[in-house]
């Protein structure tokens, strides 16, 4: 019987274009103003410092060159940060400094009311009627447990972070190796057998099967894959219900 529901974020209860048009660019925008009006700050002392030594160990020729223009320059530390985060941002590389100054960037957005998000239209009222049933709701998302919870908190409908009793990110595991769900399902402590996953993403819910999960695949217009592949799809959340065992 199924007892908890793990959703994923982009593509299954939130459009993937909220991430790429809206969060990602905010945090672009705001970038140098934000480490100017923080300098002083040192939380955020600590994550330009991080970058910084990111940056050092950074093999890549335009990070290297950067450095070089940049080294003599007697511009404050954090505009050359800036810089190199800039850097980072065109080049969609990886980075834990970057990751974690957006994360605060897009903090001070949502708290100050500059951005909230946009759920699917369908969104809130499935997750608030399978929470009322009793259903425990969780989180696996690939965006960090904060930005995960600061999207639920500030939604242009209202805050329901506290319909959600779990959240996970890639600190549990990859979304894409079966061990991941077996974990969360330690975590959460029931059997992979009572979770429905649900994913706009094939191998993700390739894995949670193997794991033993029950899996739905989400099919959304604007998402970038559409290949459900085994998994039975659906269009909207309220299709969700009928692969859930009715509650007394
Ligand atoms: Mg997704």
């Amino acid at each position: 019987m199924i007892s908890h529901l793990l959703l994923d974020i982009e593509g299954t209860t939130c459009p993937v274009s909220f991430v790429t048009d809206i969060l990602f660019p905010y945090a672009k925008s705001e970038l140098s103003n934000y480490l100017e009006r923080h300098q002083d700050n040192p939380s955020i002392c600590q994550l330009v410092n991080n970058a910084e030594a990111e940056w050092n160990d950074d093999k890549d020729k335009a990070s290297i060159s950067l450095r070089l223009a940049l080294e003599e320059s007697k511009q404050p530390k954090y505009l050359k940060i800036g810089a190199y985060l800039q850097l980072l941002i065109s080049s969609d590389k990886k980075s834990t400094a970057l990751k974690d100054i957006q994360g605060k960037i897009w903090r001070a957005g949502y708290t100050t009311g500059h951005i909230s998000s946009e759920l699917f239209e369908d969104a809130h009222e499935n997750l608030k009627r399978w929470h009322t049933k009793g259903y425990k709701l969780a989180v696996y998302s690939s965006g960090s447990v904060e930005a995960q919870r600061l999207l639920y908190k500030y939604t242009s409908k209202g805050d329901i972070e506290n319909l959600f009793s779990h959240w996970f990110d890639t600190h549990i595991g990859n979304k894409k190796n079966q061990k991941s769900y077996t974990t969360i399902a330690s975590a959460m402590a029931c059997k992979p057998r009572n979770i429905l996953f649900v994913s706009d993403n094939r191998e993700e819910c390739d894995a949670a099967k193997e794991a033993g999960c029950l899996t739905l695949y989400s099919l959304r217009e604007g998402n970038p894959q559409i290949e459900p592949g085994e998994h039975p799809v659906i269009l909207n959340l309220a299709d969700v219900d009928q692969w859930l065992t009715p509650k007394r």
